[in-house]
This record gives C-alpha cells, structure tokens and sequence, in this order.
C-alpha cells in the first residue's frame, strides 16, 4: 500500500531551530509515522538556520509578493526528514529566536509571519506544487493555526486537517485591524472563524476550523475543557470535544539513549545503571557542587517560566538542602527568574549549582547524573524532560498535571506493592506539596532496593514514539477516510 501523503506545518523542527517540546516533536514524529506507512513533509520557515541545514534544496514554487515581499519555497531534506522551506527574507532573515527580536519582545510583525507561513501550507494542501497533493495537513500550534482558516475561505477542494495544541497558553492573538493585510475575508471575523474576543486569534480559529483536534496528552486533553485551564478556549473546546483526542509526545530513543549518548562521561544500560555513578561525579563537577556519592543529586531542565514552577522550588529549597539534597539547575527564561535561580546558588555554595543559558549537551548529562530529575509545573501539556529522566535513570519527581500525570507512576503505597511504581507526583503545584514529595524523594533515596526498583521501572518504561505514532496514524487514517 502506498505511503498516506501528509503535510505538516510547524514553526521549529528539532535540530534546526528548536525553543521547545515543539520541535522536538516535529523533528521525531515524521519518522516514526513513515514506520505506520505515514509519509510527512514538513513545511518550516526559512530562519538561517532552517536555510543552512537544508541538503539537495530545490526551488519549488515562486511568489511574486507574499505578505510583503518576494519569496520562494523550496524543497529538500535534512537529518533524514521531507522538508518544505518558505524562504522569505523579509520575514525570516533574522538570527536567534525564531519569535523574538534583540530586545526579548515579540517580533512586530510575527501576524504576517505566521500567516505567511499558514497560507504557504494551505497552499500546498490544495495542490499548489504538480504532483504533491497531501490528504492531511497537520498544523502544529497558534503558528499553523490558520491554515484550516485559509483553506475554509479560499474556497477549492481541501485536504483534511489536524491541528495538534502543544500549548494552550500561546495562543497568536493579534488586532482585528489586521484581517485585510492577512488576506482574511471580513466574513472571517466571526465567533465561528477567526475572531476571539473582538481580535484575531490564530490558535482559537485553527481549533474552531480544523477537522481534529489533537493535544500531547490524554489528562491535559480534559483539563483544557475546564474553565481552570482552558485559557479562555474551553468553551470552544467542550463544544468541540468529540473531535479531540489526548496522544502522548514520545521521545527520540536514539538521541536520548545512555548506551551511546556522546554528551556522557559514561555510557551506560538498565543492566548497569551503577555507571551513572561517574555522571553524578561529572555534574558535580560541572556544576560545581561537592563530590558527595551519597548525597541526593536533584536535577532541572527548564525553560524558566510561570508555568514550570521554578518558583515553587526555590521555595522548597530549603527543605531539599535540610534532607542532605544537592541541586543542578539548568534554565533561561524570565530574568527575574533567571536572577533568582542564580541568587540561590550563590547562596548555597557546593549545594546548588545553577547554569543559566540553553545547553543540549549538558542537559543529557543532567539526566544521566541526578538521581532525581524535577519537573514542578503548574501547568505541563505533556512535558519532555520527564521521559527523558524516565530513560536515564533519573527518577521523575512531578506535579500530578497534564502530561506528567500521565506518564509517571507514583511511588505510593499501592504503586510500590504492585512494582510498577516509576517515580514521585505531588498535587496540587504548591511549594508545600513539592517540599513534602522531596522528603519522600529523598527517603525512598536512601531505600536503596526500592530506589533501584522505582529506576528499572522507569528504564523500563515505554518512551519511544513508537505507540504515538501508531495512535496519530489510526486519527490520520480516519480523518482522511471520511
Ligand atoms: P516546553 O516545550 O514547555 O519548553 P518540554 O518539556 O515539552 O517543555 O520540552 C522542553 C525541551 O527543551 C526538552 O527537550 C528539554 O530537554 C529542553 N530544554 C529546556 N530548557 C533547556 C535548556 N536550558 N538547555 C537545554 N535543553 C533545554
């Protein structure tokens, strides 16, 4: 049977540009649906990163004038991946953050970007290249979000579309003034279209106009329906929630993988999970925290925002130096964040380190070192860092929200008694909650036979794209079916 031709539309794409989860899940689906005879080509914009990464690029299709300015798709491949690439100057010649200029503020103009980029992929939904003609686009978040809303308005046949929310809480809200330079009738300025709340919503017009709804896990696909994390949309997404589905995120088992991970001071299996020990040395090192074997290392690896709940751990930190516990903290974000997180180390010196900057290498070794990896959000759609700990051996200790509930066991009386406990949840995302979890951390810690249960379990668990993709596939196949 011939692969099921689909486009997906994404605003970064793991190794080329990536601020978070997103790319990482743009950069790994793709193959994995080629395995469930799934074909994706991914449309990303032309950043000069995405431009120099491109291999074989070919000019596919020229436009005189798109959204201001000459452009010219491309077409090519890197890292193994169908690439389309919209090269546009005047909208995506500029180095660093993909969204943010020097000044740390929104791009002015990140409306016409985006909607440059939606357009593009409507576009060659509906046929625009001979000979490519996808049965699905899939938009990924507020940057895609309004390529059902072109192909609704523009008339013509239409592919199917799924539109997947990595995060609710970036929605692409822009002023309703906008409408004719996006190329949008006026008509479209409707409850029904592209309007929320008297402005132009990109994210709400993809999830009122696409034909599926995905989100990156079951619990958060509830909590989104609910007032308390609907963000203003879940009223939308009750009316909608036949058509929405929670899939997991996976992770890419071969870049996260102990065994041949080059970012390590020591390569290492669930059958010899004691050569982490050489890691922790490492980290400490690293992050120049006191060679101490026995002490319980707690790792971190964040953007650093309201959402990931850093705050609540620098609340709790004193609690977590009071059990004998070291910190290694990696993150950039906030500044106010940033410069707090920094105080911290400062004032614990040899107990908490803290590296501020966005650092890959480093970040896999944080997971092969701490024996604990934390993750207090206070809201997570799915979350990465987790499955990654999962793998490395690192136990996850999380808040019992979206993603993070769904993908670790806790280590509670029950869990422990049936063997399948992979790690420590607390709810509700309070510092309290979180200060009494690192005393149940840390006590299981110092149970070496349980720790070492709880840590093969998490080795053992299931983190590969493999069931994802196998879920996207059957919601492919439906949608396209109909
Ligand atoms: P989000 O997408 O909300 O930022 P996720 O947990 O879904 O959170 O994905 C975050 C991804 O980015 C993970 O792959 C994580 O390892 C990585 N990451 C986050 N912050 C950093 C950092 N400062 N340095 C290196 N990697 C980071």
């Amino acid at each position: 049977m011939p692969h099921l031709p689909v486009l997906s539309v994404a605003s970064e794409l793991y190794p080329l540009v990536k601020t978070g989860g997103l790319a990482d899940v743009a950069g790994a689906l793709p193959g994995a649906l080629r395995r469930e005879g799934i074909a994706v080509s991914t449309l990303l914009p032309g950043y000069p990163t995405v431009l120099g990464g491109l291999c074989r690029a070919e000019a596919a299709h020229d436009f005189a004038d798109l959204f201001g300015g000459p452009a010219r798709l491309l077409s090519g491949r890197a890292k193994g991946l169908d690439l389309f690439v919209l090269d546009a100057p005047h909208l995506y010649a500029r180095p660093g953050n993909p969204y943010l200029g020097p000044d740390g503020a929104d791009w002015p103009d990140n409306a016409l970007r985006f909607a440059a980029l939606s357009f593009v992929g409507a576009r060659l939904g509906q046929g625009l290249l001979p000979g490519y003609r996808p049965a699905a686009v899939h938009c990924h978040d507020w940057q895609a979000g309004l390529v059902p809303a072109f192909l609704h308005y523009g008339g013509g046949a239409r592919p199917d579309t799924v539109l997947t929310v990595h995060n609710l809480a970036f929605q692409g809200v822009f002023p309703a003034e906008l409408l004719p330079a996006l190329g949008l009738p006026d008509r479209a300025l409707h409850v029904d279209g592209v309007e929320f709340h008297g402005a132009i919503g990109f994210l709400k017009a993809g999830l009122r106009l696409a034909d599926r709804i995905t989100t990156v896990s079951p619990t958060y696909a509830s909590e989104i329906c609910s007032p308390e994390a609907g963000m203003g949309l879940d009223g939308l997404l009750r009316g909608r929630a036949d058509l929405l589905t929670g899939i997991l995120n996976g992770i890419d088992v071969d870049t996260w993988n102990p065994a041949t991970d080059p970012h390590l001071a020591a390569r290492y299996g669930a059958a010899d999970p004691a050569s982490r020990a050489a890691n922790k040395r490492a980290l400490q090192a690293r992050f120049g925290l006191a060679e101490l074997a026995d002490a319980p290392l707690f790792g971190l690896i964040s953007r650093l925002s309201w959402q990931k709940g850093v705050d609540l751990l620098l609340e709790a930190l004193s609690v977590l130096l009071a059990e004998g516990g070291q910190l290694a903290l990696l993150g950039a974000g906030d500044p106010a964040l940033e410069a707090a997180c920094a105080e911290a180390a400062a004032r614990a010196p040899g107990r908490v380190g803290c590296l501020i900057g966005y650092d890959e290498g480093l970040a896999h070794l944080i997971q092969a070192g701490s024996d604990a990896l934390l993750v207090p959000s206070r809201f997570e759609p799915c979350g990465l860092t987790q499955l990654c700990a999962l793998r490395y051996g690192a136990v996850p200790v999380v808040a019992r929200v979206g993603g993070l509930a769904d993908t670790v066991i806790d280590a509670n009386p029950a869990g422990l008694a049936a063997g399948a406990s992979t790690g420590v949840q607390f709810a509700p995302a309070t510092a309290t909650a979180l200060e009494y979890a690192i005393r149940r951390a840390t006590s299981l810690f110092r149970d070496r036979t349980t720790w070492a249960q709880i840590q093969a379990n998490g080795m053992a668990a299931d983190v590969s794209w493999a069931a994802p993709a196998r879920a996207y596939a059957v919601l492919l196949r439906e949608v396209t079916a109909r």
